[in-house]
């Protein structure tokens, strides 16, 4: 078969209602396709996945393909990036984009080395340049540098998007797909991992990308334990708690909290900003944020210029002064 425009989304639904980021991918594919041309595909391998092969759809697909089989309701990194190679193989997409999860990062450097052809790993954006390549953006060195990489010569163009990079596509119940059910190959080889038993353990934790509140807080919080008083305000307001890098490289908090352009994009309700600077880097993630209350010593810091509300204090005291708060507000 020649080779198309498509633009692959590989459906990464395991752990679907924590982890939207193929419907996110999704989102900015039908944006670049309308840049290339071509079709946006869809690609779910499982057993009863009847679920996701609608919400895909609904959510941009104008394509799905689909592998349903019972040998397939548990996942194999073997099968599954071998399944995924065929595909590509088979119907020559030009552009296979896949979510930065642990999953992702497992099947697509595979997929990638089957198919001798490039990845680029835990992209931050994605676009076409005038060439018509796909321009895809990550950090790369650490995150001491952001690095824009194409893929000039091999198909197809392969990345893995971090979550929360783009906001997903409302819900449209009445988009219309083509769904193509493929049986199993005959040459798929035999799993060489058997699975023996697995066990569902549910996380109390929401993930920081998707919270309504998020509470960040900086190098101007002074300490890992007066830091930690952040976590203990996250938990009376159901949020969750951000960092900036100086705080994640003083081991104060851990990789998962950082908050921009080396870590995770937000799109916070309410975000409270305690003792941050407001450098590029961090701001880079807050840009949908809807409402910024900042507390700064320094009237004049960027994050205090950002704010719908700024607070000129010390960024321990107000933050003990609202656990005070909410506390004696719960008692009465
Ligand atoms: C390639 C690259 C990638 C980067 N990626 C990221 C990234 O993803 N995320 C990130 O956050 N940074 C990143 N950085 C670092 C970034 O440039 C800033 O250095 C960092 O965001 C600053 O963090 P901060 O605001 O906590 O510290 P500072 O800039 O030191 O600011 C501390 C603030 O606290 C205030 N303050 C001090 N004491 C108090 C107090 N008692 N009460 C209230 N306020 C107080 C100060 O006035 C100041 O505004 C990156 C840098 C580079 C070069």
């Amino acid at each position: 078969m020649k080779r198309n425009k498509d633009i692959w989304v590989f459906g990464d639904y395991r752990n679907y209602f924590q982890n939207r980021v193929t419907l996110q991918i999704l989102a900015r594919a039908v944006d670049l396709s309308t840049q290339t041309g071509g079709t946006v595909c869809a690609v779910v391998l499982g057993h009863r996945v009847d679920t996701y092969v609608a919400e895909y759809i609904a959510h941009g697909a104008q394509k799905v393909y689909v592998i349903d089989d019972p040998t397939l309701r548990s996942y194999s990194i073997e099968r599954y990036s071998w399944l995924m190679s065929w595909l590509v193989t088979r119907y020559q997409p030009e552009t296979l984009l896949v979510g930065a999860t642990r999953f992702g990062q497992e099947i697509a450097p595979r997929v990638a080395k089957k198919l001798k052809t490039g990845l680029t790993a835990d992209c931050i954006d994605l676009e076409i340049n005038t060439k018509g390549l796909l321009v895809q953006t990550a950090p790369s060195f650490g995150g001491n540098l952001i690095a824009k990489i194409i893929t000039p010569v091999k198909r197809p163009q392969m990345a893995t998007v971090r979550p929360g990079t783009f906001p997903e596509l409302p819900h449209d119940d009445a988009a219309n797909g083509q769904v193509m059910v493929l049986p199993l190959p005959g040459d798929l080889p035999e799993d060489r991992i058997r699975l023996v038993t697995s066990e569902h353990r549910p996380s109390k934790k929401q993930k920081i990308e998707d919270a309504d509140i998020v509470i960040c807080g900086g190098r101007g919080m002074g300490s890992k334990g007066k830091f930690k008083k952040l976590f203990d305000l996250a938990a009376l307001m159901n949020a969750e708690v951000g960092a900036t890098r100086p705080v994640v490289y003083s081991e104060w908090v851990s990789h998962d909290a950082l908050v921009g352009q080396a870590g995770k994009n937000i799109k916070p309700k309410i975000l409270l900003s305690f003792g941050i600077s407001g450098a590029i880097q961090h701001t880079a993630a807050l840009s949908d944020a809807h409402f910024i209350v900042a507390v700064n010593k320094n009237p004049n810091a960027t994050m205090m210029k950002m704010a719908d509300v700024a607070i000129v204090a010390d960024a321990n005291q107000v933050c003990l002064g609202i656990i005070k708060a909410i506390k004696e507000k719960a008692r009465d």
